[in-house]
């Protein structure tokens, strides 16, 4: 049997209950694969919960711990009692940074029976990636506060975006590399060089370097705020998006979002150099508002796991886990946010049913 060694973090709020529903459908996975794949699930309990209690998220050795693992499944940081900046060094970035997981794949899909606001939805194939760069940028963590000294209420606080030539290029060849393995063999680099006229247009030289290696790639060099329109006006334009960890974030909540809900969208931060373990996740946060209520959409979480899945070199097992959230959505069982009535368990349950059905169906035709 191939193994494969998990290290699950729900984290805050629904974080618990959708990689629950994640897990339960790497579990039918795994059954259905008549022993051929294997998952040893190994959860840590790091939480704002946790982190009230024990004063840290990741305890000493907590990242040593994380490196023994194929892969991190993790669900979502951020809760009532803990300021969100805290939350997020404290346990998200407290992972993807130490783990150089500099590569932040964010697929943007739409699904069969879920409305879209964007009317050619229904008539196109839409389909794009957003790839983030997701290990410098704006959120580098530089900055200071009160540099003025010049009392209260004259604080001045410095937040400054970080963007090395590296950094940029290995993003950059990141994305040109993925459009090479998709349909439509094209980047959107995406900057704010008319405005920010240093680490964007240094983004931006190294992106025209970078294409000259890829003559085969269609490009083209959007500013943010016109590419979020055509996010929503031509979308049918789209196939890789590249951009910085601030603009990446934010597209790709939109992307989620004219797909139909926050709750669908799955995300991957990769070590693409496999030093360290990569991490799955959902795009969505916490969603405080819903906890508790079995409404979660357990979908974003799911599709992450084939994510996952796919990383770890299990491609079929991959496009059946997708496959199945296909047949879900089809069938009409759709959670809250989606504009039904299905819990989070009905809906894992008819993912996992669809698995089942797939995997008759193949046996079925191979007789
Ligand atoms: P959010 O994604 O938690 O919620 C935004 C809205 O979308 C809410 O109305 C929520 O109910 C809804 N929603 C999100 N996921 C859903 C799902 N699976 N099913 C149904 N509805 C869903 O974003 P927010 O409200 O801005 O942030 C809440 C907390 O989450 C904050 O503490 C924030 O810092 C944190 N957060 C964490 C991450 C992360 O861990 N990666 C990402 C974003 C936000
Ligand atoms: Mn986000």
């Amino acid at each position: 049997a191939r193994i494969y060694r998990i290290a699950s973090i729900p984290g805050d709020g629904i974080g618990r209950e959708v990689i629950d529903a994640g897990l339960q459908v790497l579990r039918t996975v795994s059954e259905l694969s008549n022993g051929e794949i294997a998952f040893e699930v190994t959860e840590f309990p790091w939480s704002s919960h946790y982190y009230l209690e024990h004063g840290h998220y990741v305890p000493e050795g907590g990242l040593e711990q994380l490196a023994e693992h194929d892969a991190i499944y993790f669900g979502a940081v951020g809760g009532p009692e803990v300021p969100d900046h805290v939350s997020l060094w404290g346990l998200r970035l407290a992972i993807t940074q130490p783990f150089d997981q500099w590569a932040n794949i964010r697929p943007v899909s739409f699904l069969p029976g879920v409305s879209s606001p964007l009317r050619k939805a229904d008539t196109t194939e839409l389909e794009w990636v957003v790839v983030r760069e997701n290990s410098e940028g704006e959120y580098a963590g530089f900055g200071g506060r009160n540099l003025s000294g010049r009392g209260p209420g004259n604080e001045v606080a410095v937040q400054t975006s970080l963007h090395t030539e590296k950094g940029c290029e290995r993003i950059i060849r990141f994305a040109f590399d993925l459009a090479r393995t998709r349909p439509v063999t094209k980047v959107s680099s995406v900057t704010k060089s008319n405005a920010q006229q240093y680490g964007m247009v240094l983004w931006d030289e190294v992106f025209t370097r970078v294409a000259k290696d890829y003559p085969d790639v269609e490009t083209e060099s959007v500013l943010v705020d016109a590419m979020s329109a055509k996010f929503v006006l031509h979308p049918e334009q789209l196939s890789v998006v590249v951009a910085s960890n601030l603009h990446a974030d934010i597209l790709s909540d939109l992307g989620s979002a004219l797909a139909g809900s926050l709750g669908i969208a799955a995300s991957a931060n990769l070590n693409p150099d496999r030093r360290y373990p990569s991490m799955f996740e959902p795009v969505h946060g916490s969603a405080p508002d819903i906890v508790g209520q079995g409404i979660a959409n357990p979908i974003g979480a799911v599709a992450s796991a084939a994510l996952m899945l796919e990383h770890l070199g299990e491609p079929a097992a991959a496009r059946a886990v997708l496959a199945a959230i296909d047949a879900t959505t089809g069938a009409g069982i759709l959670p809250k946010d989606l504009g039904g009535v299905a819990t989070t368990a009905q809906v894992t349950e008819a993912l996992v049913s669809a698995l089942r059905e797939d995997q008759r169906a193949s046996e079925t035709e191979e007789v």
